[in-house]
C-alpha cells in the first residue's frame, strides 16, 4: 500500500494536487524550482526537500507535473535530479504533458533502475486540480496501476487506463487537439456575433444550452465578456501544447489542418504579450485583426 509519496512541480496543477494528498493523509514531501512554493506545505506538515534527488528518497511513489519536456528532461535526467535519487522497487508518475515519446524515454531509464512508470496526464484546471475533479488517464504496467489508483482517485473525478506506456500521454495530446480547436471556435464565433451587432449575453445564453454546448465554450465564454483572462491554463502553455500536438501526428502521419491555424493564432497572441494570461486570450489575435474587442454590454 502507498503511504508516502513525494511530489514535484508546485504550479498551477501540482500544487491542487499535492494539497489534495496531504489532506488524504498521505506522507508528502515537496520539492519546486522556486523554493517559496513549498513553504505553505512545510506549514501543513510536508516535508520539503532541497533537490529532486532528495525529495524522492525513501518514499513508495514520486509523482510530479512540470511545464514541458524541458522542464522534464531537467527534473528527472539532470544532475541531481529523480533518477539520482530513486531507487528499485519505487514507482514514479508524471502528470505533465508531454510528448509520448519522453513518457517512453523515462520509462527506459526508470526501467534500468528496477523502478516502475506510468505516464498519467489530466484534464481540467486549476479548480479541477484544487476540488479533486481532475479527469486523470495513465497508462503503463497494469498491476502497478492497480497499486496507484486508490491515489489517483484522491486526485480526480475520473481514471481512466490506457494500456501501453505513452497512451496516455497520447490520449492527453488528442484531448488538447479538441480544445484547441473549441477555442478557436469560441473565439472566431464571438468575434463574428460582435461585428454582426449580436447582444453576447444572449449569445452565451444560446451557447449554454444549445446541442454544440460545453462546459469550455461556456466558461471560457463567459470570462471573455467579462475581460477575466486570469489563467488556469495559461496560452503559452497551449502553444506549447499546439506544437506537442503537431510534432505527434506528423510521427503518426495524421492530418491536423485546423490545429495548424490555432497554433498560428495561439502564437500570434503569445507575441502581442498574452502568454501569461488564460489559453482564451487567443481571441486577443483575432480582435486585433478585426480592430474590435468582444466584450458584454452590462445589463
Ligand atoms: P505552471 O503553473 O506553469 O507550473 C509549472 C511547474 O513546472 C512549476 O512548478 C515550475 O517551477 C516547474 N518548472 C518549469 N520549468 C522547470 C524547470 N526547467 N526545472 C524545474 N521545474 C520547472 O504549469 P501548470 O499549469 O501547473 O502545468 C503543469 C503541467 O500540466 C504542464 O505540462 C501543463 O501542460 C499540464 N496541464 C496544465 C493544465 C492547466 O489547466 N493549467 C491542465 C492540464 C494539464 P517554478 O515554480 O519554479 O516556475
Amino acid at each position: 500500500m502507498i503511504k508516502a509519496i513525494s511530489y514535484l512541480g508546485l504550479g498551477t496543477m501540482g500544487s491542487g494536487m499535492a494539497s489534495n494528498l496531504l489532506e488524504a493523509g498521505y506522507e508528502l514531501t515537496v520539492w519546486n524550482r522556486s523554493a517559496e512554493k513549498c513553504e505553505p506545505f512545510r506549514r501543513n506538515g510536508a516535508h520539503v526537500a532541497d533537490t529532486p534527488a532528495d525529495a524522492v528518497r525513501d518514499v513508495d511513489l514520486v509523482m510530479y507535473s512540470l511545464s514541458d519536456d524541458q522542464a522534464v528532461e531537467e527534473v528527472v535526467f539532470g544532475s541531481k535530479g529523480i533518477l539520482s535519487g530513486i531507487k528499485e522497487g519505487q514507482i514514479a508518475m508524471d502528470m505533465s504533458t508531454v510528448l509520448p515519446a519522453t513518457s517512453l524515454q523515462e520509462q527506459e531509464a526508470y526501467a534500468k533502475r528496477g523502478v516502475d512508470f506510468l505516464d498519467a496526464p489530466v484534464f481540467g484546471s486549476r479548480q479541477e486540480s484544487a476540488n479533486a475533479k481532475l479527469w486523470i488517464m495513465a497508462a503503463g504496467n497494469k498491476a502497478i496501476f492497480e497499486k496507484v489508483k486508490p491515489v489517483l482517485e484522491h486526485l480526480g473525478q475520473t481514471v481512466h487506463y490506457f494500456g501501453k506506456n505513452g497512451n496516455a500521454a497520447a490520449m492527453k495530446l488528442v484531448g488538447n487537439l479538441i480544445v484547441a480547436l473549441e477555442m478557436e471556435a469560441l473565439a472566431e464565433g464571438l468575434v463574428l456575433a460582435q461585428k454582426a451587432g449580436l447582444d453576447l449575453n444572449t449569445v452565451m445564453e444560446v451557447v449554454k444550452v444549445a446541442d454544440f454546448r460545453s462546459p469550455l465554450l461556456l466558461s471560457n465564454g463567459q470570462n471573455i465578456l467579462k475581460r477575466d483572462f486570469s489563467p488556469s491554463f495559461a496560452l503559452k502553455l497551449m502553444l506549447k501544447d499546439a506544437s506537442l500536438i503537431e510534432k505527434f501526428s506528423e510521427t503518426m502521419e495524421s492530418p491536423i489542418p485546423a490545429l495548424r491555424v490555432v497554433e498560428k493564432n495561439l502564437a500570434s497572441a503569445v507575441g502581442l504579450g498574452f502568454g501569461n494570461e488564460n489559453a482564451s486570450a487567443l481571441i486577443k489575435a483575432l480582435e486585433k485583426e478585426a480592430g474590435i474587442e468582444v466584450k458584454a454590454l452590462n445589463r
